[in-house]
């Protein structure tokens, strides 16, 4: 069994553009299937497994939309005003006894039973009082209105939420609303990430002359965290086949994922590829993006039977490690994690300023949408769009996207945008 099936995707060198990647890869991917049950509580963000059913109507009973006065319909005037009795008044919540008779009617309030018989609530501002009675004028309401009926919202036996479903807030409280404290859910997707590089300092080391601290690990950290994944953190791994080897093994005996950043991707050192050839098969692609080159993605082999990990290999610069999360495993992530597809919702924005761009490459620019005194959304690059300024991420709220065909831009064209709200 393989996690890449019959892809050819692991073989050799390959220039792809970043459609092509993502199709690639989409294409090989085999979610996983374990379940487990959690209370509501615990269930945001995560994926269901089953489609949760609604066991009851929602609402329940026909029921007022509004605080006002609930009467037969046809009892409304063609022409002049509408005079009811009011004989009683009923409360959220509890039932009406007794009969509404014509010419009747009951003050009613939001989210009461509607009585038998009764179809049409009249709301406390649309009409006025004169003494035991309401008067309604002509023109005001059409028999029917502001009524909720019953199973309007929900219907028993009918899903209320579908399988493969990221649980949102409202989810949480459309299964409360049918009664349902607990659902089943995909177990996490496991995620193994280290770093690789000589170069690289972790967290309270000395930073010796030519070293950098290790940043893609907590980019990546949080960008997994964002999506729900369970995070085993393997650390910083030097340019050295022993430890890649040991750390891989480690990765592939714990995660059904293994994602790295730095050289690993590149296979610049031919140990990479060797010891990944041996663990199973993985391809390294140019992918024609920036930033973002070079990529490595595949199945490595795991122990006693189970399933491969998938290899995502991301490039060592910051921004292009996080970039290429977004843009090549983001998507696949939540695919192996049994999520369906949820594209990102692309803006159009101005672009305030020219940008030079050769069609044949994706480009990701750090940009800030905001809006303008004309009411449109307009977009600006930040600073420097050095692949390793890492600022330029955390000063933009977006990504501008230039895609793969497209030649420079004029300022005031429409690009395309990522917002990092939701993205990141
Ligand atoms: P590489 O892909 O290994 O050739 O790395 C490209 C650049 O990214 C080099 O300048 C590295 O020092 C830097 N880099 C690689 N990994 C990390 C990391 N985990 N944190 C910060 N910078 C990194
Ligand atoms: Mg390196």
């Amino acid at each position: 069994m393989s996690a890449l099936g019959e892809s050819p995707l692991a073989a050799g060198d390959r220039q792809l553009s970043v459609a092509q990647a993502r199709e690639a890869i989409a294409a090989a991917l085999r979610p996983i299937t374990d379940t487990q049950e959690v209370a509501l509580e615990q269930a945001l963000g995560r994926v269901l497994a089953r489609d949760v059913i609604s066991p009851i109507d929602v609402p329940a009973h026909d029921n007022s939309a509004m605080d006002g006065f609930a009467f037969a319909g046809e009892a409304l005037a063609a022409s002049g005003p509408t005079r009811l009795r009011v004989v009683g008044t009923l409360m959220a919540g509890a039932p009406h006894r007794g009969t509404v008779g014509g010419g009747e009617c009951v003050r009613i309030m939001t989210g009461a039973v509607m009585p038998a018989g009764l179809d049409t609530v009249v709301p406390l501002e649309l009409c006025r009082s004169e003494g035991d009675e309401i008067v309604i004028e002509p023109g005001v309401l059409r028999a029917g209105e502001n009524r909720r009926r019953r199973g309007e919202d929900l219907t028993a036996g009918r899903p209320a939420l579908r399988r493969g479903r990221r649980l949102r807030p409202a989810d949480l409280g459309l299964a409360a609303s049918v009664g349902i404290g607990r659902v089943r859910v995909l177990r996490p997707l496991r995620v193994a990430l280290f770093s690789t590089g000589d170069e690289l300092r972790t967290l309270g080391q000395t930073l010796d002359p030519g070293c950098v601290y290790d940043s893609n690990r907590y980019s990546l950290l949080g960008a997994l965290q964002r999506l729900g994944m369970d995070v085993v953190d393997l650390g910083l791994v030097p340019d050295d086949r022993a430890a890649l080897q040991a750390t891989l093994a480690a990765a592939v005996a714990q995660a059904d994922v293994v994602l790295t950043s730095g050289g690993v991707s590149m296979g610049d050192a031919d140990y990479t590829r060797e010891v990944l050839a041996a663990m199973g098969e993985v391809g390294f692609w140019k992918v024609a993006m920036r930033p973002g080159r070079p990529f490595a993605f595949g199945a490595l082999r795991r122990p006693g039977g189970q399933p491969p990990s998938c290899l995502f290999a991301l490039p060592g610069n910051p921004v292009a490690a996080l970039v290429s999360f977004y843009a090549l495993a983001r998507e696949a992530l939540l695919q192996l994690a049994g999520a369906e597809p949820e594209p990102l919702p692309i803006l159009q924005a101005r672009c305030s300023s020219a940008i030079r761009k050769r069609p044949g490459r994706t480009e990701f620019q750090r940009a800030v949408v905001e809006p303008t005194s004309q009411g449109h959304w307009q977009v600006r690059l930040t600073g420097s769009q050095g692949a390793g300024v890492l600022r330029s991420m955390c000063e933009a709220n977006a990504l501008l996207v230039l895609g793969h065909d497209q030649g420079s831009v004029a300022a005031g064209d429409f690009v395309d945008v990522w917002l990092f709200d939701g993205l990141v």
